[in-house]
């Protein structure tokens, strides 16, 4: 009987994680268990969650985050630390603008045709309804996070947040705007990070093309993979060493078709072994050209739009698409005759992270931060230990990125975002930046002023997180308790976009390290380790929500945290949930035979303080439980602490279905069973005692079925999730040692039933010779009795062997000697019979091998493998034949 209004009153026969999950989540949060009460005498444990984007649905990334997040927070929480997660959600710049993008392109439209305004108008709505969406998706996996502090990185006062620090750092110098070479995805219309583009391997070709000198005497021939480029050249570059072109350095060459003539230059940059050892300088469209451009003064010539099609620079292919000028540029060479040749050729292509489309790189006027002087304070607050990465490898990746930053694009042509706060006045050019919005140009007083169109890149917002869920930049309360945080906890693979810029912000606009522990997941991959995507065929299977529908939020939970290590991918196999789906069950049906033998007493077994009551009959099996118990949550607490999450749920797994299970509960039963009030109730006792503490050490591992179960037990307290954490116990060494011995002698006797066959039910005979083990094998004998299928009347147990039966096993266990008597374990002259009969049929076997063996055309004729396998089989034979005649001996002496 539970008075829980979230569960049933009684426990189902089977654990039904859908019956349970939902409601009893509506319970905690509005119980206001999730919120920490602020404790100035108390460092509190502090999270925030790294907001998942607002457009997108739950996956298992989400997944392990909040399982490994929440398992921290939960434990923190239960230990009585004041514990605050806050959840939020990212706006997400170029994901959401091109999913509501697509969605006005089924409308036949564009954001053009809407305009600014209207179109931000429409993602507003967007986000309000698929925020509730992701919102409510994260509640299904049980994430025990103070919704009621929840932001969204554009809300009014974080959108303030990031205001103040753009302003600051643009006030320092750190802020600047410029023309630079960016990547620039066409297909997004805008500039991104080196961060956002995924290099992949292609197949293309190099094409090899002859550029004829100013008065057509020679010619020096380039390669190229992006032929398109040769109108945006400006140069032909040579190794300065180069003897194969020292004499054409400092002529000029005409570019084929738009015929400008470039001048050929001499650059250490160039590799001779590449092509030629010409090549082609493109500033605009190239980074190692770009740089080649300005040692050399070279022009910056842009050959495209920003759609990536080509602009009047390209003569004669203006308005064609890049791939299209391709093809028209490359068959005109080839009808002038200076294409010389085409190979095939594997080389590295980035791509938009976003839309996959091939990024241009290219000159553009952008936003940047200078980050070598934030980087410098955020590698030093990981130097000096005042952060720790876990696991410790990744400090090295850590240490070499920060030591190479490059400075950060900050703008980004979109309009869903925060608009940079910059204005330009239009009489006197003057740029204005302000953290409030301007009416007219402070220099001139003119009124004509106009907002730089761009949007910060969404990292920028990000990069403030921790501190600006917490009210940043005004002094509020939350801001001072709970900031710095605790823990960062992320996939590796965001270490740069997110954590390394979070440091940078957080240490240069609050002075403090952000949190004192980075924590980083491996991702999780299929059965076959591939990257869990969309176009997997059987990607379903995958989607957290079916798996929870499926086998409950704490299967899914389960296996992400105890099959993965930090830093490390961890392969999801179904078979593994499956297993953790009974798992939940196993403990659900612990907990129904302990509920079922307290009956209406339960009130009586509410767990004390310690669960030996003084005086009370104390049985060595109680004693052993008691102290691997106690030795478990020494040793839980160590490897949580230790952020060694798996081994932690993996050790309290083995404890509660092994020792608990299938070895206490065992014993205990015989106990229950045999009338002594005495023994019983202390079996009981103790029965509810470390069941109930494992659903705590179990709680930040398996919320749901640990609360349902303690809802159901006798317990003190409202609810699991905030009772206190348990505390290790003394070690009994000798109880250890004792039921250590009864479980290895339980085992061997099973072993050598089923080895010699014995029916299950058949009750055998043993003489035990037990020296100075006698009182505890006293103790025990029933529950050995039980255990092992003794036949209790037939147990004799002695200090030492007297009299032994001739025809017995000899069993030795940890200074023990068990016989038992063969004429129990079986029926001997059956067993007598029986052999001879499996005698005789491999002597006709043995006899039928020979023969074939020694038929000189079976062994000439028959294929090799034929042969060896008789032979394999005939020596099979013959080992089989010497164990039954082995056994048959032992029977008849
Ligand atoms: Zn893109
Ligand atoms: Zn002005």
């Amino acid at each position: 009987m539970t008075e829980n209004a979230a569960l049933p009153d009684q426990m189902s026969k089977t654990y039904n994680a859908s019956e349970i999950e939902q409601p009893l989540y509506r319970w905690w949060e509005a119980g206001g268990y999730f919120k920490p009460t602020i404790d100035p005498s108390r460092k509190p444990f502090v999270i925030s969650m790294p907001p998942p984007n607002v457009t997108g649905a739950l996956h298992l990334g989400h997944a392990i985050v909040s399982s490994i997040e929440d398992a921290l927070i939960r434990y923190h929480r239960m230990t009585g630390r004041p514990t605050l997660w806050v959840p939020g959600a990212d706006h997400a710049g170029i994901a959401t603008q091109n999913v509501v993008e697509r969605e006005l392109a089924k409308e036949g439209l564009t954001r053009h045709d809407l305009g600014r305004a209207k179109f931000v108008e429409r993602v507003w709505e967007w986000k309000r309804v698929f925020h509730q969406r992701i919102s409510d998706q994260h509640r299904r996996l049980g994430v025990s996070c103070d919704w009621d502090r929840e932001r969204f990185t554009m809300d009014e006062d974080l959108s303030r947040a990031v205001r103040e620090a753009f302003v600051r750092l643009y006030e320092r110098n750190l802020i600047y705007r410029g023309a630079y070479l960016v990547n620039w995805c066409p297909r997004c219309g805008t500039a991104i990070s080196d961060l956002e583009v995924e290099h992949e391997e292609e197949d293309t070709s190099l094409w090899y093309v002859r550029y004829w000198t100013e008065e057509g005497d020679k010619y020096i021939t380039v390669a190229t993979t992006r032929p398109e480029t040769i109108l945006g050249d400006t140069a032909v570059a040579v190794n300065p060493s180069d003897p194969r072109y020292g004499d054409m350095v400092g002529r000029k060459v005409r570019l084929p078709v738009i015929n400008r003539l470039v001048p050929i230059i001499a650059d250490e940059a160039v590799d001779s072994s590449f092509g030629t050892g010409a090549v082609k300088v493109t500033p605009a469209h190239d980074p190692v050209d770009y740089e080649i451009g300005i040692r050399h003064g070279l022009p910056v010539i842009d050959a495209m739009n920003d759609d990536a099609t080509m602009n009047r620079e390209a003569g004669p292919y203006q308005g064609q698409g890049r791939l299209e000028c391709r093809r028209n540029l490359v068959a005109d060479l080839e009808a002038m005759g200076d294409l010389v040749k085409v190979e095939p050729y594997h080389h590295s292509v980035g791509h938009c992270q976003r839309c996959h489309t091939t990024v241009e790189p290219r000159i553009s006027t952008q936003w940047f931060v200078r980050t070598k002087p934030l980087a410098r304070p955020a590698l030093q607050a990981v130097r000096d230990g005042r952060i720790r990465i876990i696991p410790q490898r990744f400090t090295k990746v850590y240490y070499e990125w920060m030591e190479n930053i490059r400075d950060w694009c900050i703008s980004r042509q979109l309009w869903w975002g925060h608009r940079i706060p910059v204005w330009y006045c239009d009489e006197c050019g003057a740029q204005i930046c302000s953290r409030v919005d301007p009416t007219e140009c402070p220099d001139c007083g003119s009124s004509a002023i106009h907002q730089d169109e761009d949007v910060l890149d969404t990292w920028f917002s990000s990069g403030l997180w921790p501190f600006s869920t917490l009210g940043w930049p005004d002094e509020t309360k939350d801001l001072d308790y709970f900031y710095p945080t605790s823990v960062l906890e992320t996939a590796y693979d965001i270490l740069f976009f997110w954590v390394a810029r979070m440091i940078m912000l957080g240490l240069d606009m609050t002075g403090e390290v952000p949190f004192d522990t980075v924590y980083l997941h491996g991702l999780v991959r299929d059965e076959e380790g591939r990257k869990i995507s969309k176009s997997l065929p059987d990607a379903w299977r995958y989607d957290p929500l079916f798996v929870i529908e499926e086998y409950g939020q704490d299967a899914l939970r389960f296996t992400l945290l105890t099959g993965s290590t930090p830093g490390n991918d961890m392969k999801l196999s179904q078979s593994r949930i499956e297993a953790n789906r009974n798992f939940a069950n196993k403990i659900w049906q612990a907990a129904r035979f302990v509920l079922g033998n307290l009956d209406s007493r339960a009130s009586e077994f509410v767990p004390p303080a310690k669960p030996l009551a003084p005086g009370a009959q104390v049985n060595t099996a109680d004693r052993w439980i008691l102290s691997r118990y106690h030795r478990l949550v020494g040793q839980v607490s160590r490897l949580i602490d230790g952020y060694q999450l798996g081994e932690a749920g993996r050790q309290v797994y083995e404890f509660l279905w092994g020792e608990y299970c299938d070895w206490y509960i065992e014993m205990s039963k015989v106990r229950l069973r045999d009338g002594v009030q005495a023994s019983a109730d202390a079996a009981r006792r103790v029965l509810v005692y470390v069941l109930e503490g494992c659903l705590r050490l179990l709680h930040p591992y398996m919320p749901f079925v640990t609360e349902a179960i303690w809802q159901y037990l006798p317990h003190r307290g409202q609810a699991l999730i905030v009772a206190p954490w348990p505390q290790a116990g003394a070690v009994d060494h000798a109880a250890e040692e004792e039921i250590g011995t009864l479980m290895e002698l339980v085992r061997t006797i099973r072993n050598a039933r089923s080895e010699y066959g014995v029916e299950p039910g058949r009750r055998i005979a043993a003489i035990i010779a037990a020296g100075e083990r006698l009182p505890f094998l006293q103790e025990q004998s029933p529950v050995l009795a039980a255990l092992a299928r003794l036949d209790g009347g037939r147990l004799r147990l002695a200090e030492s062997p007297d009299s032994i039966p001739g025809k017995a096993l000899a069993l030795v266990v940890g200074g023990l000697e068990c016989y038992l008597p063969l004429a129990s374990l079986l029926d001997l002259e059956r067993e007598r019979a029986r052999l001879r009969t499996d005698l005789e049929r491999l002597a006709t076997e043995i006899a039928r091998s020979e023969k074939l063996l020694a038929n000189r055309d079976f062994v000439a004729k028959a294929p090799q493998a034929v042969v060896e396998r008789e032979r394999d089989k005939l020596v099979g034979y013959h080992e089989r034949r010497a164990k039954l005649q082995e056994q048959l001996h032992n029977l008849s002496s």
